[in-house]
């Protein structure tokens, strides 16, 4: 009789405490080839010594929520990353100095934070989406696409909508989506993305990519991307109504990452596209 081993990838989750750390929680628990080690929190956090399960608003598991990342990307193969730019970019900095994998959800990263990330990704594995969903990442390459098609007079449009907690405008998800856009046209986003418009702006400039940003309620995160002519209308939306896809994929993630060379990968090399 052959007997076959499969490998269980142990998984960390900082900012276990979060939305979307208690999502990573129930998805850890929930995936067959992963298991839970620890979690963390900011100190002082209200949750602190709880147990994970409990957290998650499962049977208890054992393992009480700490402060200490050190510790925990000693004992996980992966930790997964949900928090705050500063924290990220430390964890980062932790990951490489361990050789630990990381994978990393966190958006709204300013110049400071990414550079630490693509300095960190020289030394160990790091995966970074601003969205985990396989729907949004079909997404990107459509309007990679329809970019490249579409001739400049097409005015390319992209609007969110997100729940009233959410922190960082526009939102890490409409910015890829502006930047797969601009790719497609050949051109460099941060020279057409036009985000904030009040009072007398002028017409619109061609080329250049618009971002709008609603926010309210629970909403878990719209978008759509507007290719608008004169004559027709293209809209390419996504829709997310649960915060497990986001999860789902990040533990999808995790489980393909353990296994990577250092280096710096997205989504879309986790899903082979
Ligand atoms: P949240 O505020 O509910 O959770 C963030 C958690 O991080 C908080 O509990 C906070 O205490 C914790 N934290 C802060 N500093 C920490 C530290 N030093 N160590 C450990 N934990 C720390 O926010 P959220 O809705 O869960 O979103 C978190 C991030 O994930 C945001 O940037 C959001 O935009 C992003 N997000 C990404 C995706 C994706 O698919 N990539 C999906 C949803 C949300």
């Amino acid at each position: 009789m052959i007997v076959t081993h499969k490998h269980i990838v142990k998984i960390g989750i900082v900012g276990a405490a979060g939305r979307m750390g208690r999502m990573l929680l129930k998805a850890v628990a929930q995936t067959s080839d992963a298991e839970l080690v620890g979690g963390t929190e900011a100190a002082h956090h209200a949750d602190m010594g709880r147990d994970l399960g409990a957290l998650a608003g499962l049977e208890a598991l054992g393992v009480p929520l700490s402060s200490d990342p050190h510790d925990l990307f000693e004992r996980a193969d992966v930790i997964i990353d949900f928090t705050v730019p500063t924290a990220t970019a430390a964890h980062a900095a932790l990951a490489a100095q361990t050789g630990g994998v990381l994978v990393i959800g966190t958006t709204g990263l300013e110049v400071q934070h990414q550079e630490a990330i693509e300095r960190a990704a020289r030394h160990c594995v790091i995966v970074q989406a601003a969205n985990y969903s396989v729907g949004v990442n079909l997404l990107l390459g459509l309007v990679e696409q329809t970019a490249r098609i579409m001739p400049e007079a097409y005015d390319i449009e992209i609007l969110e909508m997100h729940h009233r907690h959410k922190v960082d405008a526009p939102s890490g998800t409409a910015l890829a989506l502006g930047r797969a856009a601009a790719k497609g046209r050949g051109v460099d986003l941060d020279e057409v993305a036009d985000k904030v418009r009040d009072g007398i702006t002028g017409a619109r400039k061609s080329g250049d990519i618009g971002f709008a940003t609603l926010r309210g309620g629970d909403v878990v995160g719209d978008h759509t991307v507007i290719f608008a002519g004169v004559g027709e209308r293209i809209e390419i939306a996504h829709k997310a109504s649960s915060r497990e896809i986001f999860a789902r994929g990040a533990v999808r993630a995790a489980v393909w990452a353990g296994s990577q060379k250092p280096g710096l990968y997205a989504m879309k090399d986790v899903l082979g596209f």
